[in-house]
Order: structure tokens, then C-alpha cells, then sequence
């Protein structure tokens, strides 16, 4: 399996809730390296154009609101099959569902304030990593 990138975001409640040192360790023991990295407080349009593929979800207003109510970390993790091993890291959306030892079932709240995203996808992580850093901030 070739090496792989994805984006992964520490969402308000994990800075909030002091958990950035917790669930970058995480990341680090799993083998993803930290290829880039920057902390930012969205504007409510900066999130709605991050989530734009959920614009028609019923939860849309809740999750952009949510997502600029305070500062986040952004980085970009490296590795061999970093896309599927940061999703298995995060677990469920829902907590309640999160399998033990995930990142969700320790820190997360509720399925809104769930602590962290991660890309879904190949095709996804490389516009995700795009929205958020230039080519020459991926080290
Ligand atoms: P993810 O890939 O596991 O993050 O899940 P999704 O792509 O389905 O949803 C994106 C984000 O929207 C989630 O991580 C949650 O923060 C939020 N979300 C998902 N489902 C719900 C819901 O039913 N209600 C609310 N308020 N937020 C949700």
C-alpha cells in the first residue's frame, strides 16, 4: 500500500476541551506523520465552504455554526493507508456507536460536537487538503 495523505481537523470542542496533545498522540502512535499544520477560527462562510456537500442536510445550519464557534486545528497526516486508518482512529459519527478506544468514544460529546473530521475519501482528502493549505505549506 502506497503511502497516503489526508486531512484531519480538531474541531472547536477537541481545542476547547484540551484534547489537541491526547489525539495527537493517537495519530503519531498509528504511524501518520504530520505533514502540515495550522490553527484557524472559520468564519461561518468558511465553514459552509468546507461542508458545502452537506449544504442539504438537515443539519447544515447546526454543523457550520458548531464548526465556527471557536478555534480548530488543521493538519495534514501522512502514511500508508492514512485515509482508512485516521477514519478507523476517529470511529463512529455517533459516539454512542464509536467502538472503544476511538477517538470519538473518549472525547466526543454528541454526534454534532464529535471532536474530529477526517476525509472519507481519496478524492475528498485532496480537496480538502486544498481548501486549507497551498502546496508549499505540505511539507
Ligand atoms: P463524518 O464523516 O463521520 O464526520 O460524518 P458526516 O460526513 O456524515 O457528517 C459531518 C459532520 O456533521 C459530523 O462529523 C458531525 O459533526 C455532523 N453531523 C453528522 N450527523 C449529524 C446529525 O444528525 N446532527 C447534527 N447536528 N450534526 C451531525
Amino acid at each position: 500500500m502506497d503511502s497516503e495523505r489526508t486531512l484531519t481537523i480538531i474541531k472547536p470542542d477537541g481545542v476547547e476541551q484540551r484534547n489537541v496533545g491526547d489525539i495527537i498522540k493517537k495519530f503519531e502512535e498509528s504511524q501518520l506523520r504530520i505533514k502540515a499544520a495550522k490553527m484557524l477560527h472559520l468564519t461561518r462562510e468558511q465553514a459552509e465552504g468546507f461542508y458545502a456537500v452537506h449544504r442539504e442536510r438537515n443539519f447544515f445550519n447546526d454543523l457550520t455554526r458548531y464548526m465556527s464557534s471557536g478555534p480548530i486545528l488543521v493538519l495534514v497526516l501522512e502514511g500508508e493507508n492514512a485515509i482508512d486508518r485516521l477514519r478507523d482512529l476517529m470511529g463512529a459519527t455517533d459516539p454512542k456507536k464509536a467502538a472503544k478506544g476511538t477517538i470519538r468514544q473518549l472525547y466526543a460529546t454528541s454526534i454534532e460536537k464529535n471532536v474530529i473530521h477526517g476525509s472519507d475519501g481519496p478524492v475528498t482528502a485532496k480537496t480538502e487538503i486544498g481548501y486549507f493549505f497551498s502546496a508549499l505549506e505540505v511539507l
